[in-house]
């Protein structure tokens, strides 16, 4: 074989490689065109749609996203590891991009990122990139000043596209403002112990805003990974017609077994 044939098959297979560590991706149907959701790895997703990027708590290294277009947005819920890592950040093309961020966020980011960040608080709303942005509260409860997540801290965010609204928790049990969500299409909601909610308490919160598709996410903790089977048995023995997407957001995981969280 040619060294260049060589080299040509080996580049090939490394990205056979990173497309077999990506979970799967799912096309969603919206009023303009299809919305691509693109797993990553815990906390993190790609949405794709009318031609936008949309990174959410970039995390895990840059490896994880090179096989996407680079963001057109960046959304951070949240000032941990987890959440903004700007080891992240750093490898992934940035030039261009704006990032919508809670004010803890960009207290944080560093300083040559600082002009391209919108900073918006729970309750308020952002047009970016023709996505409508809502910020919500996220947090743990009972509230208490030593919480891991107080309340107005960090953001989850409810993205209007195409006519779909797309929730993401963000790091928060079952908060009344998530029971209270009215017409979600699809959510992405954590489950792990001891830093959000367990599936009971994130079935319970499921079912009380019943949105047509939700993915359990941003659910390794201490003890693991939860179990995400068992929630979605939990939320379809009481409503059949949610759709429970189970993913594999832990590639890594599965691969070393080495599922204890060192974030949270
Ligand atoms: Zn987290």
């Amino acid at each position: 074989m040619k060294l260049k044939a060589f080299f040509t098959l080996v580049f090939a297979l490394a990205i056979v490689q990173l497309q077999a560590q990506q979970p799967q991706a799912d096309m969603i149907k919206t009023d303009q065109g299809q919305l691509k959701v693109q797993p990553v790895t815990h906390g993190s997703l790609v949405l794709s749609w009318h031609g936008k990027n949309i990174y959410v708590d970039p995390y895990g290294g840059a490896e994880a996203y090179k096989t996407i277009p680079k963001p057109d947005l960046v959304l951070i819920t949240d000032i941990h590891g987890d959440h903004l890592d700007v080891k992240t950040l750093d490898g992934l093309e940035l030039k261009g991009t704006t990032f919508v961020v809670p004010q803890a966020v960009a207290d944080q980011l560093p300083e040559k990122y600082k002009a391209q960040a919108i900073v918006i608080g729970n309750g308020e709303t952002t047009n970016q990139a023709g996505i409508a942005i809502e910020a919500l509260p996220m947090y743990n409860l009972p509230e208490t000043a030593d919480a891991k997540h107080p309340k107005g801290r960090g953001n989850g965010y409810i993205l209007t596209l195409g006519g779909k609204r797309i929730y993401i928790s963000g790091d928060t049990e079952d908060i009344p403002e998530m029971r209270a969500l009215k017409n979600i299409d699809v959510a992405f909601v954590s489950m792990n112990l001891p830093y959000t909610m367990d599936i009971n308490q994130a079935a319970s919160g499921v079912l009380a805003f019943r949105p047509k598709v939700i993915y359990p996410y941003h659910y390794r903790g201490t003890e693991g990974l939860a179990d995400v089977a068992a929630f979605k048995r939990m939320v379809n023995e009481k409503d059949k017609n949610i759709d429970v997407r189970l993913r594999n957001w832990y590639p890594e995981a599965s691969k070393k077994n080495n599922a204890g969280a060192k974030k949270n």
